[in-house]
């Protein structure tokens, strides 16, 4: 079906794959994102939004029509290293177009989701901006390194709250409605130290640790399978030790657990579930969240606890039912809905600040994070057309 969303944001392919282009070339780390904000801002002006603001943490919020329902599509900027140069079979910021596909660091996760959300905005301004809605267009950051807290910071420090956020992460053209949470907790035991030639004198904080290990190893099988997101998990992902000296008992130790959260497991259930351990309550073991408190590109620092919940959508949400009949209005018929595997911003939109969310992005979660990342040029303009549907179908709903 060729709608006239297909075909308007076909007619700004060229534009759109040559901002694409410009944007995978200007690598974007973690906090190193300013050079490519200037880049998508420059492209938010030339096409006209109304009005392209950048906020004191360094996120661009570009926004277009004033209606009092306001949707927010997100893509966040920076973009993870591009490791082993060996593994890659050209530049990773080429940039380069091959068959249809568009190659580079970032390409699928995600400066596609941005390209595609500031062109949904270029089409929104050729087709004219429903009355009902104000549609931003947020090009976040430090997602890679802090899911979610960009959103944490435009919601409670910008003061902007959407009625709807669309993630515009890769989604192999389906339509996702949530993905497992996260959360970042330490586990330390403390000993008494003393010459390691009478170690009898001293208590070994490794020894007390022992235990520890051995239950959480445990712990990780025995976790319950919640619907829709399926089991949690939880690993040791780093173990550390201190003492005065390698000639003496260990004094302090310490163990890094990466915990993977499914619905209905939060910070205080999963805290008290590592607490009540038999071992740790023998070893009288302390547990923390860690925190997260990096400087953005601006030089602001946003500390947040490292918890990350999990969310998902009801599959009969209004959003959910939006997103199909706009996916019906762009391209004919039905799609999938399903769940990311990885973490997105959702974890702050929907997880801790409740507002409804959904995913819809060029490339495939199966590509990211990995070498000779690329996407298809026809999501780019398959996902320019979605969102401009998506506003539209909206405006419908809201005006009825
Ligand atoms: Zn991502």
């Amino acid at each position: 079906m060729n709608s006239s969303y297909y075909s308007g944001a076909k007619e700004l392919e060229a534009d759109l794959v040559a901002f694409m282009q410009d944007i995978i070339r200007i690598p974007s780390l973690s906090s190193e994102e300013g050079p490519v904000i200037e880049r998508i801002r420059q492209e938010m002006l030339k096409i006209g939004f109304d009005e392209v603001t950048v906020d004191p943490m360094g996120n661009l919020l570009g926004r277009i029509g004033s209606g009092p329902y306001i949707i927010a599509l997100d893509a966040h900027v920076d973009t993870v290293g591009v490791g082993d140069l060996s593994q890659w079979d050209r530049d990773p910021h080429s940039g380069d177009i091959e068959d249809g596909f568009l190659y580079g660091r970032g390409t699928s996760d995600m400066k596609g989701g941005a390209a595609s959300s500031v062109y949904a905005g270029a089409l929104m301004k050729k087709m004219g901006i429903p009355d009902e809605i104000t549609l931003y267009v947020t090009s976040t950051v430090q997602e890679e390194d802090c899911d979610g807290l960009c959103w944490q910071y435009i919601v409670n420090e910008d003061g902007l709250r959407p009625d709807l956020v669309v993630i515009t992460e890769p989604t192999s053209q389906r339509i996702y409605r949530g993905h497992r949470g996260r959360m970042e907790m330490e586990v330390s035991t403390r000993g008494v130290s003393c010459h390691g030639s009478a170690p009898e004198r001293g208590v070994n904080a490794v020894y007390k640790m022992a235990g520890i290990i051995a239950d959480i190893e445990k712990l990780n099988e025995q976790l319950e399978p919640h619907e829709p997101l399926g089991r949690g998990t939880v690993t040791i992902s780093e173990i550390r030790s201190t003492s005065p000296s390698l000639c003496a008992v260990a004094d302090g130790c310490t163990i890094h657990l990466d915990r993977r959260l499914t619905t209905g497991e939060t910070e205080e259930s999963s805290v008290q579930e590592i607490l009540d351990l038999p071992s740790v309550q023998a070893a009288e073991a302390t547990v923390t969240v860690l925190e997260y408190a990096v400087p953005s590109h601006t030089g602001l620092t946003y500390p947040t606890r490292k918890y990350y919940p999990s969310w998902g959508m009801d599959e009969d949400d209004p959003a959910v039912h939006s997103a199909q009949a706009a996916y019906g209005a762009a391209f004919g018929g039905e799609t999938e809905v399903g769940f990311w595997t990885f973490s997105t911003n959702g974890v702050a939109t929907a997880g801790l600040l409740d507002i409804p969310s959904i995913g819809f992005g060029p490339g495939h979660e199966e590509g990211t994070h990995a070498p000779n990342e690329r996407v298809e040029i026809d999501h780019l303009v398959r996902c320019t057309a979605f969102y401009a549907a998506l506003v539209k179908t909206i405006a419908q709903e809201q005006g009825e």
